[in-house]
């Protein structure tokens, strides 16, 4: 997240009479940082972000609704425990909604083995010190969509959307439900002026048994934009609130230098897919069930400020260029040198910038990246800091344009000014609903860069064939159902074969667990790299049951957060089989949810979920 300021922001016609300014001195600090902090030798550190939704039960009524009051309960956490204790272990950030928040551990966790067992101690601590605060009908779930979000009544205080003059321009979404900070609305209102008219999100509806068939969705105001854009069989969806107002679970890296950063970022590209299908966690939306289990590609569409020329909808006159995807997407570049041979995305590139990179000796891979990031305009810029010259403390301009680039993955620059090096942000994954879930796929993802280091792994396929991964990975029980092109022989060797056969098409199962014959699978080599290192018992024991979670999530013999959300939606006796997920089932999904994140911890393969799954529901 780009510094949180307070300020003034620009409406979209002067920040776009701004952007080669800000891309300029971008520029600028991006050469600075490139040329100057490349090498150095830093130790391992990384963090999770881990983020949270509001929610108030009305227990009479039976409803569950999102609360608007992140704004007040970080203030109040700041003030009483951030800045009055100085160990106090979690930082809390505002998000986009003003029913979210997000915590952080206030310090990254170290190289060591035994730290990896820290992490879901610190989520613990985050979920109990929110609770503390919160009213006996309130509470917080790590849930990646709020099923009813956008229905009528859906929050807490009840909020009228603005559909002729809000900053969504909503027909579901009231503005209260952006963040008070200048930052959230301002995204939101110059993504929707850029583009030149409102988002639109169409999410494929689930068909179930008493599914009306076309399925035409409801739209208030007989608007005449919305019934332009919504789809048959789709769940219409009009503002960027339901991409930017979804949670998502999210890890840091610090790679020894520079050419360390570009290579995990690159073998880190293939797993995305990968963890996006095992951690489906988003099945409903806007109070139906949709066919797609992830948040992923609702968030593109929700973010997608490209205008209908840069959409290829129109012929260029006005714009630039074509661009392929928004702004909100995967990766187009491979960073080191072995990723090279596999870039075969299209990477449009900002000249100047591409050029002004290559003349300052940055290395080609490196500048196209950059290049290419340039290509989006800024969305949001403070009045106060526009022309403020203090490149000795922050790169302002850069984060400008690298902080609204929402990709996969985040290469980030040390910012000036700290002794902090190169950075890998995984950014694909849903976030699961209990700490043991969540840490369980932030330890994986941190050992699997050891493992790729310690074994000089290559998992590198060309990224068109990661994109079509990307794809498969978001259809509902993608990770049982889909197969995944992925790399057949992980040992970095000299002479690779051509870039069209490396990989082949695999199962989420062989790929995580293995196949005799055909792939030694990931969690067997994760297994080995801990038996080669000294590891005590304690860490050992729950580094098996983060492992074997993944595992048996990986063979379908535990469920997905996705699908124990349908299995339990599908055997509420107040579900008609229409799609539609009433008040009365959302109520009693959130109140199981929230008694299964507050439960102790669960251990030896025990699925946290396993009260969502058919049978052993019962009404709240
Ligand atoms: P953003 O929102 O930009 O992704 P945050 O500050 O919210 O950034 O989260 C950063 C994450 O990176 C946190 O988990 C934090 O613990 C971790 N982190 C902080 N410093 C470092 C570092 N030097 N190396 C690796 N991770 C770090
Ligand atoms: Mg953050
Ligand atoms: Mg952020
Ligand atoms: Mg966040
Ligand atoms: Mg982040
Ligand atoms: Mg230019």
């Amino acid at each position: 997240m780009a510094p949180q300021l307070r300020g003034t922001t620009l409406r979209w016609s002067d920040t776009k009479a701004l952007a080669e300014f800000v891309r300029a001195r971008g520029l600028q600090q991006l050469v600075q940082v490139l040329t100057q902090r490349g090498h150095g030798d830093h130790p391992l550190l990384w963090g999770d972000e881990v983020e949270y939704m509001l929610i108030s039960f009305d227990h009479t009524a039976r409803r569950a609704r999102v609360l608007f009051n992140a704004e007040e309960l970080i203030n109040d956490l700041r003030a009483m425990d951030e800045e009055a204790n100085p160990g106090y272990p979690s930082r809390w950030h505002l998000e986009y909604a003003s029913y979210m928040l997000e915590g952080i551990p206030a310090q990254p966790y170290g190289s060591s083995m035994a730290e990896l067992t820290n992490v879901e101690q610190s989520m613990r601590v985050r979920r109990r010190d929110i609770l503390a605060r919160l009213r006996s009908n309130e509470t917080i779930c790590s849930l990646t969509t709020f099923p009813r979000l956008g229905c009528p009544g859906f929050s807490q205080p009840e909020c009228v959307p603005k559909h002729r003059d809000g900053q969504s321009a909503s027909l579901f979404l009231p503005d209260e439900a952006i963040s008070y900070h200048p930052r959230f609305s301002t995204i939101t209102r110059n993504i929707r002026e850029r583009r030149g008219e409102k988002v639109v999100v169409n999410v494929p509806i689930f068909r179930d048994r008493n599914t009306p068939s076309p399925f035409i969705d409801q739209i208030p105001h007989g608007d005449e934009e919305a019934a332009i854009a919504m789809k048959a069989d789709h769940i219409y969806m009009d503002a960027t609130g339901f991409g930017l107002g979804n949670c998502c679970l999210q890890v840091t890296l610090q790679a020894r230098n520079i050419e360390e950063a570009r290579h995990i970022y690159d073998q880190l590209a293939p797993l995305c897919p990968i963890m996006m299908a095992l951690s489906a966690a988003a099945p409903f939306y806007r109070g139906l069930v949709s066919d797609v289990d992830c948040r992923w590609s609702i968030a593109c569409a929700a973010s997608d400020d490209r205008t209908r020329q840069e959409r290829g909808l129109e012929p260029l006159t006005t714009c630039k260029w074509r661009i392929p995807k928004s702004r909100y997407d995967s990766i187009d570049s491979f960073l080191s040198p072995g990723g090279a041979q596999f870039n075969d995305l299209e990477l449009l590139k900002d000249e100047d910038v591409h050029l002004q990179l290559l003349d300052a000796g940055i290395d080609p891979l490196l500048a196209q990246h950059f290049a290419h990031l340039f290509i989006r305009d800024p969305l949001v810029l403070f009045c106060e800091k526009i022309h403020a010259d203090d490149d000795e403390n922050e790169a302002y301009h850069f984060e400008c344009i690298q902080s609204t680039n929402w990709q996969t993955l985040r290469f980030k620059p040390p910012p000036p000014n700290t002794n902090i090096g190169w950075r890998i942000e995984f950014r694909p994954m849903d976030v699961q609903l209990t700490d043991f879930e969540n840490a369980a796929y932030v330890v994986f993802v941190v050992l699997l860069t050891r493992v790729i280091l310690s074994y000089d792994l290559n998992f590198l396929v060309p990224l068109s064939k990661v994109d079509q991964n990307i794809r498969k990975a978001q259809k509902r029980n993608a990770v049982l159902e889909e197969m995944f092109y992925f790399r057949k022989d992980i040992q970095a060797e000299v002479d690779t074969p051509p870039a069209e056969e490396v990989g082949i098409l695999m199962s989420i199962d062989t790929i995580i667990n293995g196949k005799v014959g055909v792939f030694q699978g990931l969690v067997p080599i994760v297994n080995s790299f801990l038996e080669d290192m000294e590891v005590d018992v304690e860490t050992r024991c729950t580094i098996s049951d983060y492992m074997e979670l993944i595992s048996k999530r990986a063979s379908g013999e535990l469920g997905t957060m996705a699908q124990r959300l349908r299995a339990f939606v599908s055997s509420h006796p107040d579900y008609a089989h229409d799609s539609v997920i009433s008040e009365r089932v959302n109520y009693d999904l959130m109140l199981r949810c929230d008694a299964l994140a507050r439960s102790r911890p669960h251990r030896h393969g025990v699925d946290p979920l396993h009260e969502l799954s058919h049978g052993a529901f019962q009404t709240g």
